[in-house]
């Protein structure tokens, strides 16, 4: 007798599991609802996808440009030879005027190649050519802005 009592108490029990498949069906609604929602939108996503990957290429050529102006101008200032040892007049990039160079001396590779001659032959005065204008390169800057308008090396 007392068994068949469980059984009722276990019937209240078993309602729930109902509501459990009545709310996972409703999720499933739901899901599918917002399944039909995602895909309506992509199709508007899709065209703002490609104005975006313009825009993109856009910016990498902006960016390309920006660095190839630079660099150039670099190129430029490092490449030209200077006619002379001693100053010379010629015309300031930066100034935009004409002006008088101002040479400075440095350290080339004849310096280090006589360097190397005299350490073998008479070390001594293996210092001379660090102290010897005519072992070194020159370089010109201008008088006025201080930027280097040209290099005039010994050897290579
Ligand atoms: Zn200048």
């Amino acid at each position: 007798m007392s068994s068949t009592s469980p059984p009722p108490s276990y019937s209240p029990r078993r309602p729930p599991p109902p509501y459990e498949e009545q709310n996972s069906r409703n999720a499933k609604k739901e899901c599918s609802m917002s399944e039909h929602n995602y895909k309506v939108s992509p199709p508007p996503f899709v065209p703002l996808s490609g104005p975006s990957t313009i825009d993109v290429d856009q910016l990498q050529v902006v960016l390309t440009t920006a660095n190839t102006q630079p660099t150039t101008v670099v190129i430029v200032q490092e490449a030209k030879p200077a006619p002379t040892f001693a100053s010379y007049e010629t015309f300031c990039p930066t100034c935009q005027k004409p002006i008088h160079t101002l040479p400075k001396y440095v350290n080339g590779a004849l310096t280090w190649i006589v360097f190397i001659l005299v350490l073998i032959l008479f070390f001594p005065l293996a210092f001379a050519p660090f102290c010897l204008e005519s072992c070194k390169d020159a370089h010109h800057y201008c008088a006025r802005c201080n930027t280097l308008i040209g290099i005039k090396k010994r050897i290579f």
